[in-house]
């Protein structure tokens, strides 16, 4: 024990301190590019990992002064970590198309376009280019959501979209919440027990509307309500109806839930809005992929409630935005809501929003990463994947070709599940959840899936033209190191 606490002593001294590393010639130049507080704060992380090792008994007298030789270039890597951002792109290999916590759809080119477009320079984002004054942020996106709603229905804008009005604002859940405090704060609001749902991310319904100043009036049962529930509960403190869609969730059996119809047909005949929290944003009736039954912004907006709130970055495959389109009155008074100005979004978002609506308008809707995700078909992935097998060939790596499912995810469409195949890694010496962890750190950082103590790579979520890059990142992982 003394003997080596001695020995390893007289290695912790071959080790300079940060102040006297600074001083070696080898740093002059990264003296000239970095401050001096960062360079300080790397090397005594460089140091400090050594001095760990050193107690770990895994150093020798000349492999640490091997170190001190190389010293300027392993603190040029660590400022290259201190100093780089924490949100990174990653390559999504798990085939989970709105993977939340990789940040839901991927934006179209022109989208991005249209983001750097009006990112890097001025714009009238409230500006009247006809009258030269102040004009209004929340007219951005209106025209062009309208317009890809009723095109899809195979009509003008003025046969379907005439009355109403649309609000962008920060998320779904921000649009919901606007919704209720405008429309029916200090009131009741009548909501099916079966739709008291927990979206995800914290996302619940009572303490939305807890948080809205609403009363939250439950309606039927978990399995069952039927529209006579909703009008026996109507009293004169009734502000709104609110049907939330089941998104996450599938209900099966002895279930019932009106009509969405005689819902809308119950608050027009009793005048009380009519609020449906859409939730997933889809625009297309994706017959092709089993998708009909999903129910659709498109399907809402023709039956027309009073107001539908949906998510931009879900299945409309946009910016992170909120979308609530509704009666043009009850839009006007949702716009003189304060809160409006806190839940408000940016250029950015309204540029990326425009663009991928105008993909719906001009029918050009593969355009949208997710929608072509959504379609490749099965046979194709299998073709990649025996392609990337085939470039692959690294000895460390068994390999193979595997049937499996994509998701959509993102709380949208729970039961479908997308046939696809993926390539499947077994390597020599890594256990598979281990070599998930290599992969992660690869940069880009690769984010793959585990079944069977095989890594699985769904190449659904990956765009086609990045599978030479992925080859490269595995080689690199397989062979233990960071490309
Ligand atoms: C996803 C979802 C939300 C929340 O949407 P965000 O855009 O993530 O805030 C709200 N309601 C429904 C029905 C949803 O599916």
């Amino acid at each position: 024990m003394s003997a080596g606490q001695t020995a390893s002593e007289k290695l912790y001294r071959l080790l300079p301190s940060a102040d006297a590393t600074l001083l070696r010639p080898e740093f002059l130049v990264l003296l000239e590019t970095r401050s001096r507080a960062v360079l300080i704060e790397a090397t005594r992380r460089v140091l400090g990992r050594v001095r760990l090792e050193i107690a770990e008994g895994r150093h020798t007298q000349e492999s640490v002064l091997g170190f001190v030789g190389v010293i300027a270039e392993a603190v040029a890597r660590e400022v290259g970590r201190i100093l780089s951002s924490t949100l990174v792109p990653v390559l999504n290999a798990t085939g989970v198309i709105l993977h939340t916590n990789l940040g839901r759809a991927p934006l179209s080119d022109e989208a991005i376009q249209a983001i750097v477009a009006i990112a890097s320079g001025y714009s009238n984002l409230e500006f009247d280019l006809a009258t030269g004054s102040r004009g209004r942020r929340d007219r951005h996106a209106e025209p062009m959501l309208l317009r890809a709603l009723s095109s899809i229905l195979g009509g003008p804008v003025e046969k379907f979209g005439e009355s109403w009005g649309v609000v962008v604002v920060n998320n779904c859940a921000a649009a919901t919440f606007l919704a209720l405090n405008s429309l029916a704060e200090g009131g009741e609001v009548l909501v099916s027990r079966g739709e008291l749902v927990e979206i995800g991310g914290g996302f619940r319904i009572p303490e939305i509307l807890l948080k809205a100043g609403v009363v939250l009036r439950e309606v039927g049962t978990t399995n069952r309500t039927r529209v006579e529930d909703y009008a026996n509960a109507l009293s004169g403190n009734t502000r709104m109806i609110l049907r939330v869609h089941q998104s996450n969730f599938r209900m099966e059996g002895f279930t019932e839930k009106p009509d969405f119809a005689e819902l809308i047909e119950l608050g027009k005949r009793t005048a009380i809005p009519v609020f449906e929290d859409q939730g997933t944003g889809l625009m297309l009736c994706l017959d092709d992929l089993h998708l009909r039954e999903e129910p659709s912004l498109v399907d809402s907006f023709r039956k027309a409630p009073d107001l539908i709130a949906a998510s931009g970055d879900k299945l409309l495959g946009g910016p992170q935005c909120g979308l609530l389109l509704g009666r043009s009155d009850l839009m006007e008074t949702i716009r003189t809501n304060p809160l409006l100005r806190a839940l408000r979004v940016d250029k950015l978002t309204y540029a990326a929003l425009e663009a991928t609506l105008l993909s719906y308008v001009a029918q050009q809707e593969d355009d949208i990463p997710i929608i072509r995700m959504l379609r490749i078909p099965a046979e194709a992935l299998r073709e990649r994947c025996k392609l990337m097998r085939a470039a692959l060939a690294v000895d460390l790596l068994e390999t193979s070709v595997v049937p499996v499912h994509s998701v959509i995810g993102g709380g949208a469409a729970p039961g479908l599940k997308l046939a696809s195949f993926a390539l499947s890694l077994r390597h020599s010496s890594h256990t598979a959840s281990d070599f998930l962890a290599i992969l992660r750190r690869q940069t880009p950082p690769v984010i793959a899936r585990m079944q069977n103590d095989c890594v699985l790579l769904d190449l659904r979520t990956v765009p086609p033209e990045q599978d030479g890059m992925l080859v490269r990142l595995l080689r690199a992982a397989a062979a233990g190191g960071s490309e």
